[in-house]
């Protein structure tokens, strides 16, 4: 990809970066980094407002799902005015080659929760925003899932810090999201074939979409942290590395651009 001669515009003009993680464990590296440090609560939503070097943001641990993490994005999106919405935490590889510490940038997601049953019994992937507009059931149902694009700008800009990542490989690609763990190796065999998606997990398409409603450009970087098909169960220090790296890429200074 192109690379960057110069800061991508969302880290310029004094807008805050949203970083979104899930769980107290996805965000408390982030939290310990920030400088200037205030909290807001609002329901049982946690957001803290500070700078990582030069760069405003506010961070928010979200809580687990698509409900959550749909309500934390309005919220943050609404109050804080982002230039970017960050989501970022643990997932469960799909490809027998993706191993706890390996990074997935997400170019693009899809919401595995949305799906059609026909009346002879077999699942179709449901385009939600066809069928807000759509009557025919052929307009918004079909073989393969709803593909979701993150930012470009994003993307290049994750792709180019990932030299940064030095505790795995990174890989570009698709993202699952749904309210839904797979432990089954055959089911997530299969899911990779039918999706091509790299890794699964239970907040970005609940995020992006929330970032789309509200203008709002979006990007989402996971770190695997457990594969079910190889048998490599859930390493929580996954979470710490992939902070510590988001932490270096938004701090990184001007004049070493
Ligand atoms: N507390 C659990 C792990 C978290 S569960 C344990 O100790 O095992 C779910 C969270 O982790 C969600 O926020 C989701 O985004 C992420 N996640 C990690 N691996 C996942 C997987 N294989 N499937 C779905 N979500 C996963």
């Amino acid at each position: 990809m192109e690379g960057y001669k110069q800061k991508p515009a969302f880290l310029q003009g004094g807008k805050p970066v949203l970083l979104q993680g899930a769980m107290e464990l996805e965000i408390a590296q982030l939290r310990g980094a920030l400088t200037g440090c205030r909290s807001f609560q609002y329901g049982t939503f946690l957001f803290w407002e500070g700078k990582l070097g030069d760069q405003p943001v506010v961070l928010s641990r979200t809580g687990i799902g698509a409900a959550a993490a749909a309500a934390a994005t309005a919220v943050g999106c609404a109050v804080f005015q982002p230039s970017l919405v960050l989501n970022q935490g643990t997932a469960g590889g799909y490809p027998e080659d993706l191993h706890p510490f390996d990074l997935v940038v997400g170019e693009r997601w899809f919401n595995a929760n949305a799906l059609f049953q026909s009346r002879y019994g077999k699942d179709y992937y449901l385009d939600l925003e066809a069928l807000e507009g759509e009557s025919k059931e052929s307009g918004f149902t079909g073989e393969r899932p709803f593909y979701h694009r993150c930012s470009e700008a994003a993307v290049r800009w994750l792709d180019q810090m990932t030299g940064k990542y030095t505790q795995g490989q990174v890989l570009l690609g698709t993202i699952a999201s749904a309210d839904r763990w797979n432990d089954c190796p055959d089911t997530i065999r299969q899911l990779e074939t039918a999706t091509g998606a790299l890794c699964e997990e239970m907040e970005t398409a609940a995020a992006g979409e929330t970032a789309a409603r509200f203008g709002v450009p979006f990007g989402a970087v996971r770190v695997i942290s457990n594969n079910n098909r190889t048998g490599e169960p859930f390493n929580p220090e996954t979470a710490r590395a992939v902070q510590e790296w988001i932490v270096g890429i938004v701090k990184k200074e001007e004049r070493e651009w």
